[in-house]
């Protein structure tokens, strides 16, 4: 449990933004569920602690700091929790995702409060070169497995692969591509699973910061004129942060991103299904497999079991 003398020797990392909590039940609501959940089903070795890192204003931070103790009461493994100031993180952040601002964020200017949705891409600049691994999750998720099996998908990442990350289970990005899609009508970008790109749900991320900081082709795709190429070349203009970013470089570098099954982001939003898309909407949703994480995106309820 928190608080024990002899410090754990393997550290699991996982990250979650945690901002504006206190001006929001609902959002109070879904970080219960969550931590709850992943408490209940979380299993651990012994000399082995979780560390849960949140992103927070001040407001939130002292919310959180009073709800967790009753949260995670239930678990029965080594846990750590550490709070990170969002401005400190924006400040070192608005210099490396500034272009990507342009691209991918609602609104075109390169506003500071916005940087914080770019977090994951440049992780690895961000944390502590100690730290090697490190998972990201939203707060609208809700766990039906141990988080400890989540991290062993690191030892699936094929060489060259930087990221983990799961499909967009709606078909958004065909939606977001239709201009390259129109003009490219073979291309498989935007097109469902199993041939095609649906693009990536930034829900459930694990960062390999280790083969970030190490991937050449990366940290090139990091570079403005990089961004602001690729985004020109495949028209895309978007407004979900570094889910944008990494569904484009995805559909120029696939190999830098190693496939998460479906079943560890079972997002349950339908909102495509009832604008335009209809018709192919199932292509994308449908996802086999057992759900380890139902993920409640764009405020759908979590079913209760
Ligand atoms: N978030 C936050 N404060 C907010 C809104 C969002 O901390 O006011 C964080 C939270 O971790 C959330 C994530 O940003 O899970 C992404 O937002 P959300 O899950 O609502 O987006 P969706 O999955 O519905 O696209
Ligand atoms: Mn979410």
């Amino acid at each position: 449990r928190q608080g024990d003398a002899s410090p754990a020797s393997v550290e699991y990392h996982a990250l979650m933004m945690f901002t504006k909590v206190d001006k929001s039940r609902g959002l109070q609501a879904k970080f219960q569920v969550a931590v709850r959940s992943m408490a209940k089903h979380g299993s651990f070795l012994e000399g082995e602690a979780l560390v849960l890192h949140f992103v927070s204003d001040e407001a939130s931070r002292e919310l959180g700091e009073k709800m967790l103790p009753e949260l995670l009461m239930d678990a029965t493994f080594l846990y750590q929790v550490v709070f990170h100031d969002v401005s400190s993180l924006s400040e070192k952040l608005l210099p490396i995702v500034e272009v990507m601002q342009k691209h991918f964020s609602a609104g075109s200017g390169a506003y500071f409060s916005d940087a914080i949705f770019f977090l994951s891409v440049a992780m690895h600049r961000i944390m502590p070169a100690e730290m090697k691994r490190i998972v990201q999750l939203d707060l609208d998720l809700k766990f039906r497995s141990n988080i400890r099996d989540l991290f062993q998908e690191f030892s699936h990442f094929p060489p060259g692969a930087v990221i983990g990350i799961g499909p967009e289970l709606q078909p958004v990005y065909r939606h977001m591509f239709w201009q390259y899609r129109k003009e490219n009508p073979k291309s498989k970008v935007g097109e469902p699973p199993p041939d095609g790109q649906p693009g990536f749900n930034s829900g459930v991320m694990l960062l390999d910061l280790e083969a970030m900081r190490r991937s050449a082709l990366y940290n090139q795709l990091l570079e403005p004129g990089r961004v602001a190429g690729l985004a020109e070349k495949y028209h895309l203009q978007g407004h979900l942060g570094d889910q944008d970013f990494f569904s484009l470089i995805g559909m120029e570098h696939p190999e830098l991103f190693s496939p998460l099954p479906c079943g560890w982001n079972r997002q349950l939003c339908t909102w495509w299904r009832d604008h335009g898309y209809g018709d192919v909407f199932q292509l994308y949703y449908r996802c086999e497999g057992p759900v380890h994480i139902y993920h409640g995106n764009c405020n759908t309820s979590i079913p209760d079991d």
